[in-house]
Protein backbone atom coordinates (compact mmCIF):
# COMPACT_ATOMS: atom_id res chain seq x y z
CA UNK A 1 0.00 0.00 0.00
CA UNK A 2 1.21 3.31 -0.94
CA UNK A 3 -0.49 5.95 0.38
CA UNK A 4 0.20 9.93 0.95
CA UNK A 5 -1.91 11.07 4.68
CA UNK A 6 -2.95 14.81 4.04
CA UNK A 7 -4.51 17.08 6.63
CA UNK A 8 -3.58 20.40 8.72
CA UNK A 9 -0.60 20.68 10.87
CA UNK A 10 -1.82 18.78 14.09
CA UNK A 11 -4.55 16.98 12.28
CA UNK A 12 -3.31 13.42 13.74
CA UNK A 13 -1.52 12.58 10.51
CA UNK A 14 1.47 11.54 12.55
CA UNK A 15 -0.07 9.36 15.22
CA UNK A 16 -2.50 7.86 12.72
CA UNK A 17 0.64 7.27 10.37
CA UNK A 18 1.90 5.16 13.55
CA UNK A 19 -0.98 3.38 14.15
CA UNK A 20 -1.34 2.68 10.31
CA UNK A 21 2.02 1.27 9.95
CA UNK A 22 1.44 -1.32 12.14
CA UNK A 23 -2.08 -1.99 10.53
CA UNK A 24 -0.39 -2.07 6.72
CA UNK A 25 3.00 -3.46 7.46
CA UNK A 26 4.31 -0.59 5.80
CA UNK A 27 6.87 2.47 6.87
CA UNK A 28 5.82 5.77 8.53
CA UNK A 29 7.55 8.12 6.58
CA UNK A 30 7.53 11.64 7.56
CA UNK A 31 9.65 14.46 6.28
CA UNK A 32 8.71 16.57 9.12
CA UNK A 33 10.28 13.46 11.37
CA UNK A 34 13.61 13.50 8.95
CA UNK A 35 13.86 16.84 9.34
CA UNK A 36 14.13 17.04 12.96
CA UNK A 37 16.48 14.27 13.19
CA UNK A 38 18.64 15.98 10.87
CA UNK A 39 18.29 19.55 13.00
CA UNK A 40 19.20 17.07 15.98
CA UNK A 41 22.07 15.60 14.92
CA UNK A 42 23.35 18.84 13.37
CA UNK A 43 24.09 17.90 10.33
CA UNK A 44 24.74 20.81 7.64
CA UNK A 45 20.93 20.33 6.11
CA UNK A 46 19.84 20.27 9.64
CA UNK A 47 21.70 23.40 10.50
CA UNK A 48 20.05 25.05 7.26
CA UNK A 49 16.48 24.01 7.83
CA UNK A 50 16.20 24.87 11.72
CA UNK A 51 15.42 28.72 11.13
CA UNK A 52 12.81 27.32 8.16
CA UNK A 53 11.09 25.17 10.99
CA UNK A 54 10.87 27.15 13.64
CA UNK A 55 9.29 29.78 11.47
CA UNK A 56 6.43 27.70 10.30
CA UNK A 57 7.73 28.00 7.00
CA UNK A 58 8.42 25.16 4.27
CA UNK A 59 12.04 24.05 3.87
CA UNK A 60 13.54 24.46 0.28
CA UNK A 61 11.91 21.83 -2.10
CA UNK A 62 15.10 20.15 -3.18
CA UNK A 63 16.32 19.33 0.46
CA UNK A 64 13.19 17.46 1.45
CA UNK A 65 13.44 15.67 -1.73
CA UNK A 66 16.85 14.54 -2.05
CA UNK A 67 15.81 13.32 2.01
CA UNK A 68 12.82 11.72 0.98
CA UNK A 69 13.92 9.88 -2.31
CA UNK A 70 16.77 8.65 0.37
CA UNK A 71 14.08 7.11 2.65
CA UNK A 72 12.16 5.58 0.01
CA UNK A 73 14.61 3.79 -1.59
CA UNK A 74 15.83 2.06 1.82
CA UNK A 75 14.64 -1.83 0.90
CA UNK A 76 11.61 -1.59 4.12
CA UNK A 77 9.87 0.86 1.26
CA UNK A 78 9.74 -1.59 -1.22
CA UNK A 79 6.28 -3.02 -0.25
CA UNK A 80 4.83 0.51 0.21
CA UNK A 81 5.11 3.08 2.37
CA UNK A 82 3.07 5.93 4.23
CA UNK A 83 4.02 9.61 3.79
CA UNK A 84 3.05 11.96 5.60
CA UNK A 85 4.15 15.77 5.42
CA UNK A 86 4.81 15.38 1.94
CA UNK A 87 3.67 16.30 -0.77
CA UNK A 88 3.07 19.74 0.90
CA UNK A 89 2.61 22.01 -2.29
CA UNK A 90 2.36 21.43 -5.82
CA UNK A 91 6.12 21.35 -7.07
CA UNK A 92 6.63 18.51 -4.33
CA UNK A 93 3.54 16.70 -6.00
CA UNK A 94 5.08 16.41 -9.38
CA UNK A 95 8.23 15.72 -7.89
CA UNK A 96 6.55 12.40 -5.92
CA UNK A 97 4.48 11.57 -8.87
CA UNK A 98 7.80 11.28 -10.69
CA UNK A 99 9.96 9.79 -8.10
CA UNK A 100 7.26 6.78 -7.93
CA UNK A 101 6.73 6.71 -11.75
CA UNK A 102 10.47 6.33 -12.15
CA UNK A 103 10.21 3.67 -8.84
CA UNK A 104 7.25 1.89 -10.49
CA UNK A 105 5.74 2.60 -7.09
CA UNK A 106 2.64 4.50 -8.05
CA UNK A 107 0.57 6.16 -5.85
CA UNK A 108 -2.60 4.37 -4.55
CA UNK A 109 -4.39 6.55 -2.31
CA UNK A 110 -4.15 10.08 -0.53
CA UNK A 111 -6.36 10.34 2.35
CA UNK A 112 -7.04 13.68 3.84
CA UNK A 113 -7.96 13.91 7.60
CA UNK A 114 -10.51 16.43 7.73
CA UNK A 115 -10.50 18.46 11.13
CA UNK A 116 -12.09 21.93 12.26
CA UNK A 117 -9.94 24.92 12.34
CA UNK A 118 -10.80 25.58 16.35
CA UNK A 119 -9.72 21.77 17.11
CA UNK A 120 -6.47 21.73 15.27
CA UNK A 121 -5.42 24.75 17.34
CA UNK A 122 -6.77 22.90 20.89
CA UNK A 123 -4.49 19.98 19.72
CA UNK A 124 -1.49 21.71 18.81
CA UNK A 125 -1.35 22.91 22.31
CA UNK A 126 -1.88 20.01 23.45
CA UNK A 127 1.14 18.91 21.71
CA UNK A 128 3.32 22.22 22.87
CA UNK A 129 2.71 20.84 26.39
CA UNK A 130 3.32 17.65 26.07
CA UNK A 131 6.27 17.46 23.19
CA UNK A 132 7.38 21.21 23.35
CA UNK A 133 8.31 20.90 19.25
CA UNK A 134 9.68 24.44 18.78
CA UNK A 135 7.22 25.45 16.08
CA UNK A 136 3.94 24.54 18.25
CA UNK A 137 3.85 28.38 19.31
CA UNK A 138 1.12 30.34 19.10
CA UNK A 139 2.25 32.50 16.00
CA UNK A 140 4.25 29.76 14.57
CA UNK A 141 1.06 27.63 14.46
CA UNK A 142 -1.12 30.20 12.79
CA UNK A 143 1.60 30.62 10.29
CA UNK A 144 1.70 26.79 9.61
CA UNK A 145 -1.93 26.96 9.61
CA UNK A 146 -1.67 29.89 6.46
CA UNK A 147 0.95 28.02 4.97
CA UNK A 148 -1.02 25.17 4.80
CA UNK A 149 -4.18 26.53 3.51
CA UNK A 150 -2.14 28.32 0.34
CA UNK A 151 0.43 25.84 -0.54
CA UNK A 152 -0.45 22.12 0.46
CA UNK A 153 -4.84 22.36 0.11
CA UNK A 154 -4.29 23.15 -3.79
CA UNK A 155 -2.36 19.04 -3.56
CA UNK A 156 -5.61 17.85 -2.20
CA UNK A 157 -7.28 19.67 -5.28
CA UNK A 158 -5.03 17.83 -7.46
CA UNK A 159 -5.15 14.22 -6.06
CA UNK A 160 -9.10 14.95 -6.05
CA UNK A 161 -8.85 15.75 -9.89
CA UNK A 162 -6.78 12.42 -10.06
CA UNK A 163 -9.27 10.31 -8.39
CA UNK A 164 -6.84 9.28 -5.25
CA UNK A 165 -8.58 11.61 -2.83
CA UNK A 166 -10.61 10.27 -0.03
CA UNK A 167 -11.60 12.66 3.02
CA UNK A 168 -12.05 11.09 6.27
CA UNK A 169 -13.00 12.22 9.58
CA UNK A 170 -10.18 13.16 11.83
CA UNK A 171 -12.28 14.37 14.80
CA UNK A 172 -13.35 11.34 17.59
CA UNK A 173 -11.74 8.47 18.85
CA UNK A 174 -8.21 7.68 17.64
CA UNK A 175 -9.26 3.87 16.98
CA UNK A 176 -12.30 5.29 15.07
CA UNK A 177 -10.64 7.97 13.20
CA UNK A 178 -8.19 4.61 12.58
CA UNK A 179 -10.85 2.45 11.09
CA UNK A 180 -11.96 5.02 8.56
CA UNK A 181 -9.02 5.45 6.95
CA UNK A 182 -8.92 1.83 6.57
CA UNK A 183 -12.61 1.90 5.23
CA UNK A 184 -11.30 4.39 2.79
CA UNK A 185 -8.30 2.97 1.36
CA UNK A 186 -8.85 0.93 -2.34
CA UNK A 187 -10.31 -2.40 -2.02
CA UNK A 188 -7.78 -5.60 -2.29
CA UNK A 189 -5.59 -3.47 -0.86
CA UNK A 190 -3.25 -4.83 2.31
CA UNK A 191 -5.52 -3.60 4.42
CA UNK A 192 -8.33 -5.28 3.67
CA UNK A 193 -6.69 -8.51 3.38
CA UNK A 194 -5.07 -7.90 6.96
CA UNK A 195 -8.15 -7.43 8.67
CA UNK A 196 -10.20 -9.97 6.54
P1 LIG B 1 5.58 18.41 10.26
O1 LIG B 1 6.19 17.55 11.31
O2 LIG B 1 5.13 17.64 9.05
O3 LIG B 1 4.50 19.32 10.80
O4 LIG B 1 6.74 19.37 9.73
C1 LIG B 1 7.38 20.29 10.58
C2 LIG B 1 8.13 21.33 9.74
O5 LIG B 1 9.11 20.67 8.93
C3 LIG B 1 7.26 22.09 8.74
O6 LIG B 1 6.61 23.20 9.34
C4 LIG B 1 8.30 22.51 7.71
O7 LIG B 1 9.09 23.57 8.17
C5 LIG B 1 9.18 21.26 7.65
N1 LIG B 1 8.69 20.30 6.64
C6 LIG B 1 8.19 19.05 6.86
N2 LIG B 1 7.84 18.45 5.70
C7 LIG B 1 8.14 19.35 4.73
C8 LIG B 1 8.00 19.34 3.33
N3 LIG B 1 7.47 18.28 2.67
N4 LIG B 1 8.43 20.43 2.63
C9 LIG B 1 8.96 21.50 3.26
N5 LIG B 1 9.10 21.58 4.58
C10 LIG B 1 8.70 20.51 5.33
Amino acid sequence: MRLVLLGAPGSGKGTQADILKAELGVPHISTGDLLRAAVKAGTPLGLQAKAVMDAGQLVSDDIVLAMLEERISQPDAKSGFILDGYPRNLAQCKALETLLERIGQPLDVAVKLDVPSELIVERIAGRAAKEGRKDDTPETVRERLRVYAEQTEPVAAHFAEEGLLKVVDGVGELADITRRVLAALPRGGDANRLRA
